[in-house]
């Protein structure tokens, strides 16, 4: 992910910054549930569901964005999901699950940039 915006374009319209800081929740799914917020002076970041109070805290740097730590929470999430699959695979593995497998990290969250 080593995008740069070293252009800047030209926008007459609003001047508005391009920090997505909501986003949908993992948990319950609801859209822009998601709240982030970070401290960089403390290094820390954090994001919190509204709907369920799900919540996430990362360590931040200076160049961390909130789609970072949200999509670090993903990871994680998904993380713990694979190992509870795992888990639960191995009790019960007669062909099944084929279809189970395929979660896709990146590509959803590409598509969430239209809020805001
Ligand atoms: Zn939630």
């Amino acid at each position: 992910m080593g995008r740069r915006r070293a252009k800047a374009q030209k926008v007459v319209k609003k001047k508005k910054p391009v920090m997505l800081t909501e986003f949908k929740c993992p948990f319950c799914n609801h859209e822009g549930a998601v709240e982030c917020k970070i401290d960089y002076e403390k290094e820390s970041g954090s994001l919190e569901c509204r709907v369920c109070g799900a919540s996430y805290s990362a360590t931040v740097n200076y160049l961390s964005e909130p789609i970072d730590i949200f999509s670090e929470w993903i990871d994680h999430c998904e993380a713990e999901d694979a190992e509870d699959k795992d888990a639960r695979a191995r009790g019960d593995d007669d062909g099944y699950g084929a279809f189970a497998d395929d979660d896709d990290d990146d590509e959803p969250l590409g598509k969430r940039q239209r809020v805001e």
